[in-house]
């Protein structure tokens, strides 16, 4: 049984990455900060017939990251599949941006991203197997007023998978960024209903995404049948940007 941890899996896109992928038969390593939600998750999926195992992790401090990665290597002897999902945000215009903003975001999202990868590719290149899949976004693809520390992180997540996927592919590993559009989550939560009538109207689907239509993108990525792609970045985001 292949072995997938899933950061940030307690809510959200992660969540329902995780939940997919246990449904398909992977074993799942569910990593986030709040070790409760993802116990609950862990005993949903148990109950479901999956497997899934719990542990905490915080993608913005590069200690924690080699504690968790160490004690899942540990518990489960090696992680066959990455998916970097972890992200925040802390918008703001740049001419007034606060550094601990540009810098709590660029460390979890993309440094974290980094780290975490750092941890699971020597087991990985040993097996001659592996799959990373790192979770981007649009806005790194076209840019987005008031997020330039969210945009420079998910665009430093392209460059990343791009460089990585040349180093490893020879070891039989792939490295792809999935680049969601606007997804019902916490993270969207908090725009205004004007702006969501505004995304609609833009977004050629006319619908906003929902966590499932990034799992499935994951589930392909990670599976036998995606085995020739590697350094994409696949957009869902119902057209909103091609
Ligand atoms: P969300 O609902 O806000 O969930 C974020 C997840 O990241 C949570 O599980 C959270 O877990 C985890 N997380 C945050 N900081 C963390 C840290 N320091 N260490 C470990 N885990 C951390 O967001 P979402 O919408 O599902 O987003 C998931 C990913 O998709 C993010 O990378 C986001 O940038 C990207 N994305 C989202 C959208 C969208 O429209 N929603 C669009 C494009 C890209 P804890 O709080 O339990 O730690």
């Amino acid at each position: 049984m292949k072995i997938a941890l899933v950061t940030g899996a307690s809510r959200g896109i992660g969540r329902a990455c995780a939940k997919l992928l246990a449904k398909s038969g992977y074993r799942v390593v569910l990593a986030s900060r709040n070790l409760d939600k993802l116990q609950e998750l862990a005993r949903e999926i148990g109950e479901a017939g999956g497997h899934a195992d719990a542990i905490v992790i915080d993608m913005g401090s590069q200690e924690s990251i080699a504690n968790a990665m160490a004690a899942a290597a540990k518990d489960f002897g090696r992680i066959d599949i990455l998916i970097n999902n972890a992200g925040i945000t802390k918008d703001g215009l740049a001419v007034r941006m606060k550094p601990a903003d540009w810098e709590r975001v660029l460390a979890t999202n993309l440094s974290g991203a980094f780290y975490a990868i750092q941890k699971v590719l020597p087991a990985m290149m040993r097996e001659r197997w592996g799959r990373i899949v790192n979770v981007s976004s649009v806005v790194g693809e076209m840019g987005n007023a008031g997020q330039a520390n969210y945009v420079a992180s998910k665009a430093g997540l392209i460059g990343l998978t791009k460089s990585l996927a040349h180093e490893v592919g020879s070891r039989n590993i792939t490295v792809n960024a999935i680049a969601p559009g606007f997804i019902e989550t916490d993270m969207t939560q908090v725009l205004s209903q004007e702006l969501r009538d505004k995304m609609v109207a833009n977004t050629p689907l006319r619908r906003i995404g929902t966590p499932d239509d990034i799992a499935h993108a994951v589930k392909f990525l990670v599976s036998d049948e995606a085995s020739f792609i590697t350094g994409h970045v696949l957009d869902v985001n119902g057209g909103i940007y091609m």
